[in-house]
């Protein structure tokens, strides 16, 4: 029987990145079925979707099997922020792995698409700047970091393999560094750890001497890209890398969070984590050429934005 609407699986979906794009998917018309098990996402992020009847939550840990029928898989599920994937590392492998393996399964069983949320972490600490699809990274596989990193690189693979393997139509998208409302207040990525602490009047910690550089990406304009991904003809495999390739230094950053939110905090230096990467910055031709998608929100903007969401949390 024809169905009326698409029903999509998005994993992870209680989190940072997924909670917008369920809200995007269900503003698209589409049935989304949110699987996650809370170990960083939240049910106050999902809370406004709830009373929508087209939006279904399951508690489920994606390295166990899942029998669900949908016309396509978004998959997210993974602790990202490093104080987070660094807590139980042999989970976060894990999940990257036996989760790429579990989704990919259910995918084949229904002949649907999948997406798969890999990162520029996979480039490692760079030696290429900016960072094109074709470089193979620079990864420390035995380091603090090499549970995520090394996780994700094996995703790669598998989503690859089951492609050739089993003609699986896969999109695989390269998120660079992505910020905005529904970041957790204690998630430890530096947009959030800044802003609150800009907030609170405390000083704001800059890893190492803050001249390393990351690329932010608003989340509107990232989610964006990964619905167009999912709608390209099934050629398009990816990897694409999604991301803004504007590029500032974390003192950059510290002063932009320090002026929008008129705090009078002061800057600490704390010493860098091991393995940090110094550069990073997507080179978004094949974004730009394939999906014709481009960011549009400013950091300026995107920080005043996460600024006020946060502003209400910490007083709500
Ligand atoms: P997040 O931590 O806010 O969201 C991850 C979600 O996955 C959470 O809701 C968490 O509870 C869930 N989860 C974790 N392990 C799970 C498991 N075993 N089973 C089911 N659910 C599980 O992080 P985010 O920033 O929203 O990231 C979402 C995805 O995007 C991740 O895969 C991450 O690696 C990727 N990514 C994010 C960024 C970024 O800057 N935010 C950059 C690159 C890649
Ligand atoms: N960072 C920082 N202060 C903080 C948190 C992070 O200076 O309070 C630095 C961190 O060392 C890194 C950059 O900011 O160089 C981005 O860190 P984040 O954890 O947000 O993302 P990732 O390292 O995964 O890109």
């Amino acid at each position: 029987m024809k169905k009326l609407r698409d029903q999509v699986v998005v994993t992870g979906g209680a989190g940072f990145i997924g909670s917008h794009l369920c809200r995007k998917l269900l503003d698209q018309g589409k049935s989304v079925i949110c699987i996650d098990n809370y170990f960083t996402g939240s049910r106050e992020n999902i809370l406004p979707l709830l009373e929508n009847p087209f939006f279904e939550t399951l508690r489920h840990d994606v390295c166990m099997q899942l029998y669900v029928e949908a016309d396509a898989i978004y998959n997210l599920a993974c602790p990202a922020s490093p104080i987070h994937y660094q807590t139980d590392p042999v989970q976060t492998t894990k999940t990257s792995v036996h989760g790429a393996i579990n989704m990919l399964g259910l995918a084949k069983r229904l002949g649907v698409k999948i997406f798969q949320a890999s990162t520029s972490e996979v480039y490692g600490d760079p030696e290429i700047h900016p960072q094109t699809e074709e470089y193979w990274g620079n990864v420390n596989p035995i380091g603090p970091r090499s549970c995520y990193d090394e996780g994700k690189r094996c995703a790669e693979t598998l989503f690859f393999d089951y492609h050739r393997q089993h003609k699986l139509r896969i999109k695989v998208g390269r998120i660079f560094n992505t910020y905005g409302p529904n970041m957790h207040p204690n998630d430890g990525r530096v947009v959030s750890n800044f802003i609150v602490q800009a907030l609170e009047g405390r000083p704001l910690t800059i890893y190492g001497d803050g001249t390393q550089t990351r690329s932010f990406c608003y989340v509107d304009d990232l989610v964006e890209a990964i619905t167009r991904l999912m709608d390209t003809d099934d050629s398009v495999t990816g990897p694409i890398n999604l991301g803004n390739d504007g590029e500032f230094t974390m003192l950059e950053l510290a002063e932009k969070v320090i002026a929008l939110s008129g705090s009078s905090s002061k800057i600490e230096f704390r010493p860098l984590p091991q393995d940090d990467p110094m550069q990073r910055r997507p080179d978004l031709t094949k974004a730009r050429d394939t999906l014709g998608w481009q960011p549009k929100v400013k950091l300026d903007d995107g920080l005043k934005e996460t600024i006020a969401y946060f502003k209400k949390l910490l007083h709500s």
